[in-house]
């Protein structure tokens, strides 16, 4: 087929695809003809919406999220909800058809309930991963933009970075030293060098060196591309029409939580096996046994608990996202609050990573780089010459208007460096476009240095990067001079680069910019010395994570001199941060590695692989590590550590994908922030689960004790759903909601196999529980003994249980702290939901059909006296315990 039936085939065929798959085999400049675009201009947004109604979203389907019944079904699987599934049977067997339905009712309620809640739940976490999915930048109306990978359309021109998702299928128009791994296409693990030749109609994928495909990553490199083909017209698109998210994983929590059920499920068979078989052997009938064996099966399942476990996770993503950090991984919220060391980036994280170039060294003498624009440069010539090749392969621009700079485009560093070269007339504004410019090997990290190939009468290989990387490829004699100029420098806390140059015996002819020549026998002509200041509120956030047993450590490519000085600066590792070079740690065996990792403050010059080994180390001690990437190789680093923490501004799309989380602000101290609100999710499904343990216990005391004692059932079973579902249900959501305590941050992590309700906590629950029993009985025997009916008998009974809960969630708001510092309006919701679940009792008790549905009366005065005694009591009995067992109250 040749180029003009492709054409025709295109122009007939436009409401389907391009389907042309010969894009590869035509020269760059036809491609974007064809595709009626323009390298520099780009589409209009008119044009982009009109191609967009035509090709649709550029996206591959993802697997369906849940269907309504799934999520239903869900709600059905759980072993609390199979007794009372037995329970409802059970009772109507036996004809107590009233608790049947009552039953059958909480079923159907506590379905929806889950449902509604998981569902709202579901959506906003995939609206928050929205926020982090990938983006693309475009050039459009002649401008460059960021816009979201799936509003691509062919005809839109993109520009590639290393680290970059390619958003689509692109013909490449331009590129420098472009390496591709299309391994998810072809199998081919080794990265593809690009060009923008055309190759032959029948290439393979694998040979087809002027494209890059859809869902390939750039190594490294650079690129603008045309895309030719998006969404399932992709190469991707076309093998696999789905893309397979990854499967729903259940967190530990959810995972302990499950386990918690079924020891409870236990417990209930148990139970109630053993007081049926007692009462029957008492000579009990077996239907009144049957209907205890019920009601005890009835109080002891903690009905709201999935609910209350959803709600928090939930609200700890929502808070999270509203302190900058979004969840990829739901196992995040509660991975974090077991955090012990947060491993960070320097530049950006720690740092605000915007430069300014403030010293320049050369062998013949230091200067300081006032920002002066029409300061005459000194007759120092190597002053020049440095400045020289610190914007030569400058990927920055700089945007003049009155002969004032308006506005910088680019990588701090590089702007920084383009800028003092500029201020001094050294450098154009945009050196990159530079008409000499012959190649230009741009700045990876794991290179340390960049360097371009600029004809000066002939070629000229100008760097620019680490020094002690450029002055390995030097041949000049004062080597150690350099170096200890550079350490000087980064002493002070200033981020080193040296410029190094050679002239090329070759002619500019001869230079192939796809594969430009290796540096070497470089000059080393001066260093400068950035400065990048400590972003504001990191030092007091480093504080507080002390406070809090959280060690901070920094992981950075940076000298470690600098590095050290900026530790010092921020107070990580104290006064004196210890250091370990990249060069040390390369010299270090696994075992060693460990044995020392926990005395080390500083990782410096270290490449992606021994950030690996250092999350590693540390987990080696059964430490839970949280650690920032943002580069092409940080993958597996982010994989491995418990968090991934991975950069929404600065970051590669490579490492957003690896990561359990994304940084909005890049900010150190969101990840801190994130930290507390996973202490406080966890803090939160134990106060809940706490609260939900001490109404089982109290009805199952009071039921015992009453059944030993030869009293009739307190409570019918439908009393207790009605306990457990409606009044506590309102109170264990809100408690859900308790915003944390202040002392979150001031104890040490929870150990990641805490339980979640730790013995202390099962004996105040016993204890609580007891008291409400005892309380509860109290009543109930006085309003039998002072000749009540049985309703009035019941309805105080339970009336008891239901205040003596309303107020133990206040009891429940602190596992240490007294009552008197918790306070009860801390919690608005709480205490709305408190009013609430009186008022419905209130209401419930005077309401014929509820009467008769709990069996319960209206109760009098006099009892109303006693029910606030006892509880008064629960809040005695609760703070004695914490004052006795949790050493005071604090
Ligand atoms: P970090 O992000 O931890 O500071 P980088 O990988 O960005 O580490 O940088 C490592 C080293 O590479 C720096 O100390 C510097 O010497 C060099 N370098 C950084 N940016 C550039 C650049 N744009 N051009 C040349 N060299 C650079
Ligand atoms: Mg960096």
């Amino acid at each position: 087929m040749s180029f003009a039936d492709d054409r025709a085939s295109m122009t007939t065929d436009t409401t389907t695809s391009p389907a042309a798959p010969y894009w590869h085999a035509h020269e760059a400049v036809d491609v974007v003809y064809q595709l009626d675009s323009d390298i520099a201009v780009g589409l209009s947004q008119a044009e982009v919406e009109q191609r967009r109604t035509v090709h649709g979203a550029n996206e591959l389907p993802l697997e369906e999220v849940r269907t309504v019944w799934q999520l239903l079904a869900a709600q059905f699987t759980s072993p609390l909800i199979a007794i009372l599934l037995v329970a409802m049977v059970v009772t109507a067997l036996i004809g107590e058809y009233t608790d049947s339905v009552v039953i059958a009712v909480v079923l159907i309620i506590n379905a929806s309930i889950g449902y509604f809640q998981e569902s709202r739940a579901e959506r906003a976490v995939h609206a928050l991963m929205e926020l982090a999915s990938p983006q693309a930048i475009v050039i459009r109306d002649s401008r460059e933009q960021v816009v979201a990978a799936r509003d691509l359309v062919p005809g839109d021109i993109v520009r590639l970075t290393s680290g970059d998702r390619v958003p689509a299928d692109l013909r490449l128009v331009r590129t420098t030293t472009l390496d591709i791994d299309e391994s998810m296409l072809t199998g081919e693990s080794e990265p593809i060098r690009k060009s923008t030749d055309p190759v032959a109609e029948s290439a393979i994928v694998a040979d087809r060196f002027g494209m890059a495909y859809f869902g390939a990553t750039v190594v490294s490199g650079r690129a603008t591309g045309i895309a030719v083909a998006t969404g399932l017209n992709t190469q991707l698109g076309k093998i696999a029409d789905s893309i397979r998210t990854q499967a729903r994983p259940t967190t530990p929590l959810q995972r302990r939580m499950k386990g918690f059920a079924n020891r409870i499920a236990v417990v209930v068979l148990g139970a109630t096996g053993i007081t049926f078989a007692a009462g029957i052997a008492l000579g009990e009938s077996p239907s009144s046994m049957f209907l205890i064996a019920v009601a005890l099966a009835v109080a002891v399942v903690p009905e709201g608990l999935p609910v209350a476990l959803t709600v928090a996770l939930a609200l700890g993503v929502r808070r999270m996202s509203q302190r900058n950090v979004v969840i990829r991984a739901l196992l995040a919220v509660e991975t974090l609050g077991s955090t012990n060391v947060i491993g960070s980036d320097k530049t950006g994280t720690l740092t605000e990573n915007r430069m300014t170039a403030v010293e320049l060294w050369t062998a013949d003498g230091t200067y300081t780089l006032r920002g002066d624009w029409f300061d005459v440069p000194p007759s120092d010539v190597a002053f020049i010459e440095t400045l020289r090749s610190a914007a030569a392969s400058s990927e920055a621009a700089i945007e003049v208007v009155d002969a004032e700079i308006a506005g910088r485009r680019g990588e701090a560093t590089d702007v920084a460096l383009l800028e003092a070269a500029y201020r001094h007339q050294i450098a154009s504004a945009e050196p990159s476009r530079d008409p000499g410019l012959l190649a230009l090997v741009p700045f990876e990290s794991q290179r340390q240095y960049a360097y371009a190939i600029v004809d000066e009468d002939g070629p000229v290989l100008r760097a620019k990067g680490a020094p002690e990387r450029l002055v390995g490829m030097a041949s000049s004699s004062h080597r150690d001079v350099v170096l200890q100029a550079a350490d000087d420098m980064a002493r002070r806390g200033l981020r080193v680069l040296a410029m190094a140059q050679r002239k090329l015996d070759t002619t500019a002819d001869e230079i192939d910019p796809v594969a430009p020549p290796e540096p070497s026998g470089l000059t080393v002509t001066g260093l400068i010395g950035l400065q990048d200041p400590p972003r504001d509120g990191v030092k007091e956030s480093i504080d507080r994570c002390r406070d809090a047993q959280l060690r901070v450590i920094m992981i950075t490519g940076d000298h470690a001199a600098t590095a050290q000085a900026i530790a010092a600066e921020l107070g990580i590792g104290a006064d004196e941060p210890v250091a370990c070079n990249g060069r040390e740690l390369e010299e270090m065996s696994d075992e060693q590695l460990e044995s020392v990792v926990g005395q080390i403050d500083v990782f410096a010059r270290v490449t992606p692989e021994h950030k690996l080994r250092v999350v590693r180390a540390l987990q080696a001690h059964g430490l839970v590590v949280a650690v920032t990437g943002d580069g092409v190789n940080d993958g597996p680093a982010l994989k491995a550590a418990d968090i991934g923490v991975a950069m929404g501004r600065s970051g590669t799309d490579v490492a957003r994908e690896a990561s359990d989380m994304v940084l909005t602000d890049d900010n150190f101290v969101s990840i801190a922030a994130a930290v507390e609100e996973g202490r406080v999710v966890f803090d939160n499904v134990r106060k809940v689960t706490y609260f939900l343990l001490s109404t089982g216990f109290a009805a199952i005391v009071a039921i015992v004790s009453a059944m030993a004692a030869g009293l009739p059932l307190p409570y019918v079973p439908a009393a207790l759903l009605w306990l457990n579902v409606v009044t506590n249900g309102v109170q264990d959501v809100a408690l859900a909601f308790d915003p944390g305590e202040p002392d979150v941050l001031q104890r040490p992590p929870r150990h990641r196999d805490e339980p979640i309700v730790p013995w202390l906590l099962w004996e105040r629950a016993a204890l609580c529980g007891t008291a409400m029993a005892v309380g509860s009985l109290w009543i109930y025997t006085w309003a039998i003994d002072a000749g009540y009916s049985q309703p009035v008998q019941r309805g105080a009974a339970l009336t008891t249980l239901v205040v003596a809960m309303a107020v133990h969630a206040y009891n429940a708001r602190s596992e240490r702290r007294s009552i008197l510092r918790t306070g009860i309006v801390g919690n608005r919701l709480l205490l709305a939901s408190t009013i609430a679940a009186l008022l419905i009792h209130l209401t419930a008790m005077s309401w014929g059909p509820m009467q008769f549905v709990l069996q319960i009366a209206p109760v009098p005065a006099q009892a109303w006296t006693r029910i606030l005694a006892v509880a008064a009591a629960i809040i005695v009995v609760s703070e004695a315990h914490k004052l006795v067992r949790s050493r005071g109250w604090r």
